[in-house]
């Protein structure tokens, strides 16, 4: 399946719809989750058209992949979940859950998460 341009993610990258921005590169942008579902949820997504996990993996250049990742560290150290800790997941295709295919990664912090799968 190709990556579909009028995703949500992909619409915001094009400052076509409005977001509570945290951190921002060439290489990134990361924003708060317009659903938290923790006191600190945020997502990083990387600027290039990807699906998912696997497809960032497979096609992104090596400098993507390293600035991506960078920019999630530093985004939880911004977000001071680093300290107590946070969950850092990427849900990916369909029975990964995930809605936007646009490749992105949740930060949960700021309390405690539990256990880490609840399956609905
Ligand atoms: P997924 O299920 O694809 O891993 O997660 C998609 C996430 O994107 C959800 O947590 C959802 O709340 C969030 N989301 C969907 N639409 C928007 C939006 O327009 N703005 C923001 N900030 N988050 C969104």
């Amino acid at each position: 399946m190709p990556y579909n341009p009028n995703n949500i993610f992909a619409k915001i990258l094009r400052g076509d719809t409005p977001n509570k921005t945290i951190f921002e590169n060439e290489y990134a942008l990361a924003f708060h989750d317009i659903n938290p579902q923790a006191a600190v949820h945020a997502l990083v997504i990387p600027k290039g058209a990807y699906i998912d996990m696997v497809d960032f993996g497979d096609r992104a250049s090596a400098v993507e992949i390293t600035e991506f990742y960078k920019a999630v560290s530093h985004v939880a150290t911004l977000l001071n979940v680093q300290i107590n800790g946070c969950r850092i997941i990427a849900n990916t295709g369909e029975h990964g859950g995930q809605e936007v295919p646009h490749f992105h990664v949740h930060i949960l912090g700021g309390e405690p998460l539990g256990k880490m799968l609840n399956k609905i």
